[in-house]
């Protein structure tokens, strides 16, 4: 067994707003042990972005967190000063985002920024030692380092995503949170970055939660992988587990509205319905209105999460 870097309880965020107060994340428990790759799906306005930046407590005004915890190594992050969490940013736990290029400054070339985000953390280091790590995190990407003397807007789309993964990984945390990292890529530079991560989660014995819409994305990379609906978690499991029987009915559609180019089918299988308002979510099972197999207490009463095995569901068919 693992020891877990990673232990979130319980947590709820909400975000007042002029009709009523949104429930993003209602609840959701889970952890991320050392080493492992999470993968966390689920359809847009889950909650699994918010959910990423809540682990850094990066919520957009006027989120605030509403209840539960977020452990680090033990340490609860939401119970850390503001100087306390500015440290754990970029030392303890990465981040990679959607855009590169909307996430690196345009005006500083990227050695700058690698120094920057170096000397932020640690500023006993000098200019040229910080440049000297930059250069030897540039190498470990396959970049040449020539390219710490360029601007974002002058580097591909790919190469900007690896800029965007050295900054994560500069400082050697033990923790990172993708969020989306493919979608801007086209689908062999997305598959190339996807070898490139596999490779420094082995090389660093990375823990990385890995957000995404494509669940094809995160069989890939993913040991275990996390189902949110409505901002709760629908299922759990390893990735073998929810790919090969999948408890809940969400984790069925979305599986079953994937194409398969093999399987000789004349349309896509879609999911009837919207997600669901999260300031007056449904009452019972969030995902009830869409249910194929709703029951009668699926309208009353949340299902409890009941399973083996590590493999996880939060549906009546199984209580
Ligand atoms: Fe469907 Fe009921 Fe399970 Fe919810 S609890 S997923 S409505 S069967």
């Amino acid at each position: 067994m693992t020891e877990n870097v990673l232990e979130i309880k319980d947590l709820k965020v909400h975000f007042p707003i002029h009709i009523g107060t949104v429930k993003a994340i209602e609840g959701v428990s889970l952890d991320l042990g050392q080493g492992d790759v999470m993968g966390l799906v689920g359809e847009s306005g889950c909650g699994k972005s918010t959910l990423g930046f809540s682990i850094l407590r990066l919520l957009s005004t006027p989120g605030f967190f509403a209840g539960g915890s977020i452990k680090y190594h033990g340490r609860d992050i939401l119970k850390m000063t503001e100087s306390e969490v500015l440290d754990l940013r970029g030392k303890n736990i990465g981040m990679i985002f959607q855009d590169p290029l909307t996430s690196l400054n345009p005006l500083f070339k990227v050695g700058q920024q690698f120094v920057e985000t170096i000397r932020t953390h640690e500023s006993g280091l000098s200019k040229r030692e910080a440049t000297d790590r930059a250069a030897a995190m540039l190498e470990c990407l396959g970049i040449t380092t020539a390219r710490l003397n360029e601007y974002p807007h002058q580097m591909s789309g790919g190469m900007r995503q690896r800029i965007m993964i050295g900054l994560a990984l500069v400082l050697s945390p033990d923790v990172l949170i993708a969020d989306e990292p493919t979608t801007s890529l086209d689908v062999i530079v997305g598959a190339q970055f996807l070898d490139l991560l596999k490779e420094l989660q082995r090389q660093f014995n990375l823990s990385i939660l890995l957000i995404s819409h494509d669940l094809g994305v995160v069989a890939q990379l993913s040991d275990r992988i996390t189902v949110m609906y409505g901002g709760r978690v629908a299922e759990s499991g390893l990735v073998g587990q929810v790919f090969g029987n999948p408890l809940h009915p969400y984790t069925r559609g979305l599986l079953a509205s994937i194409p398969n180019i093999r399987l000789d089918k004349p349309a896509l299988e879609t999911m009837p319905g919207n997600t669901p308002d999260l300031v007056n979510p449904p009452p019972g099972c969030v995902f009830h209105p869409r249910c194929p197999r709703v029951m009668d207490v699926c309208r009353r009463e949340r299902p409890r999460t009941t399973g083996a095995d590590e493999h996880l569901a939060a549906c009546w068919l199984y209580s």
